[in-house]
Formats: C-alpha cells, sequence, structure tokens
C-alpha cells in the first residue's frame, strides 16, 4: 500500500542509495553500519564537540547481541565493567538485587556499563568497516519549499562528497530534535520535570559490584553505575527542588549529596573527578517517525526515562529495524518502523509510571516475602520468567509479559499502600 506523504515515504526504499545520518551516537552510528553492510552509499555526520562525560553508561543485556554484531563486544568488554545485575534501593534499610542470570531462559545473562565516548567511538568504527564514511562536522538540514521534503545545506552536501541530495535523511541526532523542529511536528511530552545532574566520582561504594544501582532518595531517585575506577552517579531531581541547593550545577549536587538520607553514607567519602553536566525536559517523543524523504531513529524518535537504562537498547532496536524497512523495499515498510517504535516507547513510558507512582517497587518488595512461602515459590518461577525479561530488554514488546507485570501492578501488591515507595 503506498504511504501517504503524512505518514511516510513516496520513493520505492529499493531507490534510496545515497543516505545521510546525523549524528553518530548508538543510533546513528548503528543505522550506519547496518545500511552500509548491505550495500547503500552512507554518509554520517558526526558533531565532533561532545561533552565532557555523556550519560547513557548503563546497558540492560539486550544490548549484547548488537555488540556482538558488529564485532565489538570484546572492544567494548576491554574498556567497560561487566555487569551481572541490577540493586534497587528502597530506603535506608531494604533494597532488592535482580541478578540476570536467574531469570530464567534469559538469552543474555549479562551486560556492560560504558564509558561513553569510547563507546560511541567503538560503534562508528564498525560502521566505517561495514562501508560508512564519517564526517566530522554539525550538519544542517533546511525545508524543501513547504512540503515534507528536508535537504542537506551545501556545506554538508560538499563534505559527504554528494553532488546532488540524499535519497533519504535519518535524524539520530538524539534529544536536539533538529529534524522535528524544522518541520514543526509536535512532540508529547511526559508527566515529569525532573532535572538530571551527572558527575563520576571517586570512592562512592556500590554494594554489588559491577550492578547499576538505582536510590530511591527523599526528592527523586539518584543511579550509581560503576566504571573502571570510578563511579558515574545521577541525580534525577525536580529542577525547584534542586535551585534550593546552590546555583550551579556543581553547587546542587555536592550539596544533595549531603543532604539526602540515602545517598549522603555512602556519598561521603566520594571525591568528584569531573564537571557536573545537567540535563532537562527529557520525556518527549515525536508524534511522527517518517516522512517523504526522512526518518527518526533512537532518542530524536523519542525518550522517555532514563530509570531503567533503556535508551541505548531503544537506539540499537530502531536502528535495525529501519534499516531493514529501508533495504527490504517495501512500501509499508517505513510505516510499520514507525508504528514498531511507538509501541516500544509505549511500552517503556507505562512501566517507568509504574516506577515512579511507587507500583513497581511495591512488587518487588512483596514479591521478595511471597518468594519464602510454598505456593509463592510456584508463582515467583512463572513470575521469574516474564517479568525481569521487560527491564533485561528481551521481552518489553511482548504483549503475555506486559499483560502479566500489568496484571501484578494492579492486584499483586497485598494491602500495601504504593504511594508509599512513589519517588517524589
Ligand atoms: C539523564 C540521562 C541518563 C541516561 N542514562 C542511560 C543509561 O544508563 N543507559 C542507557 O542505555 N541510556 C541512558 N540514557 C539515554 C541515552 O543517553 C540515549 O537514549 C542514547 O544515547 C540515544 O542514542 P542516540 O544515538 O539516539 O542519541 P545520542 O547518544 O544523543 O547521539 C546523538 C549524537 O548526534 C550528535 N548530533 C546532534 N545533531 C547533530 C548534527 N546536526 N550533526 C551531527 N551530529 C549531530 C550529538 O552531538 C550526539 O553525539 C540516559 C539519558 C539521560 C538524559
Amino acid at each position: 500500500m503506498p504511504m501517504t506523504p503524512q505518514h511516510g515515504a513516496s520513493l520505492e526504499p529499493r531507490a534510496r542509495r545515497r543516505i545521510a545520518v546525523l549524528g553518530g551516537g548508538p543510533a546513528g552510528a548503528g543505522a550506519a553500519a547496518f545500511l552500509a553492510g548491505a550495500g547503500l552509499d552512507v554518509c554520517v555526520f558526526a558533531r565532533g564537540k561532545r561533552p565532557p562525560i555523556i550519560v547513557g553508561e548503563s546497558l540492560v543485556p539486550a544490548v549484547v547481541p548488537y555488540l556482538r554484531r558488529l564485532g565489538i563486544e570484546e572492544e567494548v568488554a576491554a574498556y567497560s565493567v561487566w555487569k551481572g545485575g541490577a540493586t534497587f534501593v528502597f530506603d535506608r534499610e531494604s533494597r532488592l538485587n535482580i541478578r540476570f542470570d536467574e531469570v530464567r531462559d534469559a538469552k543474555t545473562t549479562y551486560s556492560y556499563n560504558v564509558p561513553r565516548d569510547r563507546f560511541d567511538a567503538s560503534i562508528l568504527g564498525a560502521a566505517q568497516r561495514c562501508g560508512a564514511r564519517v564526517v566530522e562536522l554539525t550538519a544542517r538540514l533546511e525545508r524543501d519549499g513547504d512540503s515534507d521534503r528536508v535537504r542537506l545545506c551545501g556545506d554538508a552536501l560538499a563534505a559527504a562528497g554528494w553532488s546532488e541530495q540524499p535519497d533519504l535523511v535519518i535524524d539520530a541526532g538524539g534529544r536536539s530534535r533538529v529534524l522535528t523542529r524544522l518541520l514543526g511536528i509536535p512532540h508529547l511530552e511526559g508527566d515529569r520535570r525532573d532535572t538530571a545532574l551527572h558527575a563520576h566520582f571517586e570512592g562512592i561504594e556500590v554494594e554489588v559490584p559491577g550492578n547499576v544501582h538505582t536510590d530511591r532518595l527523599e526528592h527523586g531517585w539518584a543511579w550509581r553505575i560503576p566504571l573502571q575506577g570510578r563511579v558515574s552517579m545521577g541525580l534525577v531531581v525536580d529542577g525547584d527542588i534542586l535551585r534550593k541547593f546552590g546555583d550551579s550545577a556543581e553547587e546542587q549536587m555536592d550539596a544533595y549529596l549531603r543532604h539526602d538520607a540515602v545517598i549522603r553514607d555512602f556519598a561521603r567519602p566520594a571525591r568528584r573527578v569531573t564537571p557536573v553536566v545537567r540535563y532537562t525536559n527529557y520525556q518527549a517523543r515525536t508524534t511522527r517517525g517518517v516522512g517523504e524523504n526522512w526518518a527518526l531513529v533512537g532518542d530524536a524518535f523519542g525518550f522517555v526515562d532514563p530509570v531503567f537504562s533503556s535508551g541505548a537498547l531503544v537506539a540499537f532496536q530502531s536502528a535495525d529495524l529501519l534499516a531493514r524497512a529501508v533495504v527490504s523495499g517495501d512500501p509499508a515498510a517505513l510505516a510499520r518502523y514507525e508504528k514498531e517504535v511507538m509501541r516500544n516507547l509505549d511500552t517503556w513510558h507505562r512501566v517507568i509510571r509504574w516506577f515512579y507512582d511507587g507500583r513497581l517497587l511495591t512488587l518487588f518488595r512483596v514479591g521478595q516475602y511471597v518468594r519464602e512461602t510454598w505456593p509463592g515459590r510456584l508463582v515467583d518461577f512463572h513470575f521469574r520468567k516474564h517479568m525481569p525479561k521487560i527491564f533485561t530488554g528481551e521481552d518489553v514488546t511482548n504483549r503475555y509479559s506486559l499483560a502479566l507485570v500489568s496484571f501484578m501492578v494492579k492486584h499483586g501488591l497485598a494491602r500495601n499502600d504504593p504511594r508509599a515507595l512513589q519517588i517524589l
């Protein structure tokens, strides 16, 4: 079925020989590798200047098969920390440790915590080995009249070595959303207005080596991600509250770490070894993912929240699906791609809401007690196959797993009020 201009491309995907990719993060470099590997002429524009440290350091296990496919797992493992699970800290007294090797029928039972600058360089290297060209340039776009088409500006076109416009422009530029802003495409925003402060520290404790730690705080939550020789720490807290702790990002982070009862104990001996990087307004996804001669991938398509470390997986999955759609030559494939990514983002969004309203942590806590009883052990056997696989990324779009968790967060909390564990 041919796609309308409002909902997809009018060109036959097989005719798309020249592909411009804006952005060399996991989504852009991943898409470039898959498309160039299929024989298309791909040029990636990768912005040279990047922040001193980059978020997206904790990978879920479902990312590992992509690293294998790109041939970079060994390279990544050499500079990363092996990650065997996740620790959820409910309050000063209680926590839950999840081990990926206890997930029944899991395909991958581990993952990595990565320094993102090196990780992105590894993926770009893989894209180049597949035949993609990488140009260090911030590529600019312009709209083609009043149409649904975009064009590369002259300097980018020349840098790519093309005399004609590319057949397809992929925006993989992350949350700057270059293309959708240019075309005035609306975004759906989430209901949180948090600010994330991110820095690296020496001397911060982790409870289970290698695990990503999610700490529920008096206000908001924190992550602790062990990297080689240091720990990445992030605070995700309402911006109005953070402003009470100082003016600069550094003042706010340092003062908040001394203030909060859950983290101040393990943060006391810490030494911050990087500046603090601030992120705001990151719960947003587009209302359209493909157009006449363009497509969005990764965060440029949508980013729902960092709490389950899902961003890099969504980036690789969308890059993979998009490349398959483009290469397939099926005119309806891009529309299916758009639908599939939207469904994926919707699922993560649902699960993330259960984290913030306290249902998920309450369910985890109830599960700890129920598992001690024999009927509980039976239920747990079934549960261990489905529930954790949503968080490892293996079953995010499995309807049964999602329905099971959905049922449990509604009916499986016993008499516990989830508000006791909500994230303020
Ligand atoms: C606070 C926070 C914590 C997070 N923690 C995690 C985590 O632990 N695990 C996880 O998996 N995900 C995490 N994420 C999400 C993760 O960072 C992203 O989902 C992931 O990086 C998306 O990859 P991407 O390639 O789409 O975008 P990006 O990684 O943002 O890459 C886009 C690249 O494109 C470049 N660019 C932009 N415009 C242009 C242009 N015009 N020309 C050339 N280059 C351009 C940018 O400079 C950037 O390098 C976190 C996000 C936030 C905000």
